[in-house]
């Protein structure tokens, strides 16, 4: 069966799921979305993803079509309707097709875009052995450019810090903001761990508000641990006893290595493990 994509209210074929070329989603990077994950047909926050992707949506002025309600319908229907139950959602809405200009006033037909698809994963053995992170020189953007909480369709910036790493062959890489404090990696949030605390960047960090983020940052509360959301250098992850990442794609995985010095033992640590672990049963079994 082809897969079908969702386009302002109708599913297509993949091969026959077309936007103009003269959208200013494509044209200008205008626009926004969202990752999304669902485990065995459940969609994963689903209500946060779709709270997130109208708040970024409001942040960039741009008017989404259809309510949150039916958006979430959309999406829930889009993935019964592709037989999915352990899949990555995409959703995208753009600001439409206008004149090449730059203007978005002259856009008139935002588009609704929900894709799903089978989940990549980073391979499990490093999930295992951790991640090695090299620091990149592209800087997360600056809050007053495209706020860093708004999910856009800009990526640019992520794109060449993950050049980066890939050239220092990593498969992340640690975004610092315009202070030179650490933000979160090019797709995911970051956590340390020191003297059995965890800490992650703040919101004001200028970071995207990682919805597993949350969930784990909920997790590591419960189970008796103590959280700071705070600033942070590259000092506090050199000098970390355990350091992973978080996000909808790569869940929580651990970090074993940065700018070339080893975290902690250089193998993941068992607080990382422990919220592994604790995670996967939140996605499994649902929410308490
Ligand atoms: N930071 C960035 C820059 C991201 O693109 C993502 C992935 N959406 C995350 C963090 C993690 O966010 P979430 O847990 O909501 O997927």
């Amino acid at each position: 069966m082809s897969p079908k994509v969702y386009i302002g209210g109708k599913l297509y074929d993949k091969s026959d799921a077309k936007i103009s070329v003269y959208d200013h989603g494509l044209l200008y990077g205008d626009g926004v979305f969202e990752g999304i994950r669902s485990y065995s047909g459940r969609v994963f926050r689903l209500k946060d993803h779709v709270d997130r992707l109208y708040a970024s949506a409001v942040a960039i002025h741009l008017r989404i079509p259809i309510s949150r309600e039916e958006m979430a319908a959309a999406i829930v229907d889009t993935l019964a309707a592709n037989k999915l139950t352990d899949a990555y959602i995409r959703v995208v809405v753009t600001r439409g097709s206008g004149s090449l200009g730059l203007d978005p006033r002259r856009t008139t037909d935002p588009q609704v875009i929900i894709i799903t698809d089978l989940i990549s994963l980073y391979p499990e053995e490093l999930y295992e052995h951790g991640l090695k992170i090299v620091t990149a020189a592209t800087i997360r953007s600056h809050p007053n450019t495209v706020n860093p909480r708004v999910k856009s369709l800009n990526y640019l910036n992520n794109i060449l810090a993950k050049m980066e790493g890939a050239l220092a062959g990593c498969l992340e890489a640690l975004m610092l903001n315009h202070k030179g404090e650490v933000a979160e990696c090019t797709g995911d949030n970051i956590f340390v761990v020191r003297k059995g605390e965890i800490h992650t960047p703040s919101v004001d960090s200028g970071i995207l508000e990682g919805i597993t983020r949350e969930a784990v940052i909920g997790l590591a509360r419960q189970a008796g641990y103590k959280v700071f959301e705070r600033t942070m250098d590259r000092y506090d992850v050199y000098t970390a006893d355990e350091c992973f990442l978080t996000g909808t794609a790569a869940e929580l995985i651990p970090v074993v290595e940065c700018d070339g010095r080893p975290l902690g033992t250089g193998k993941p640590g068992p607080i990382t493990r422990e919220l592994r672990q604790r995670f996967g049963r939140l996605v499994r079994e649902g929410e308490a």
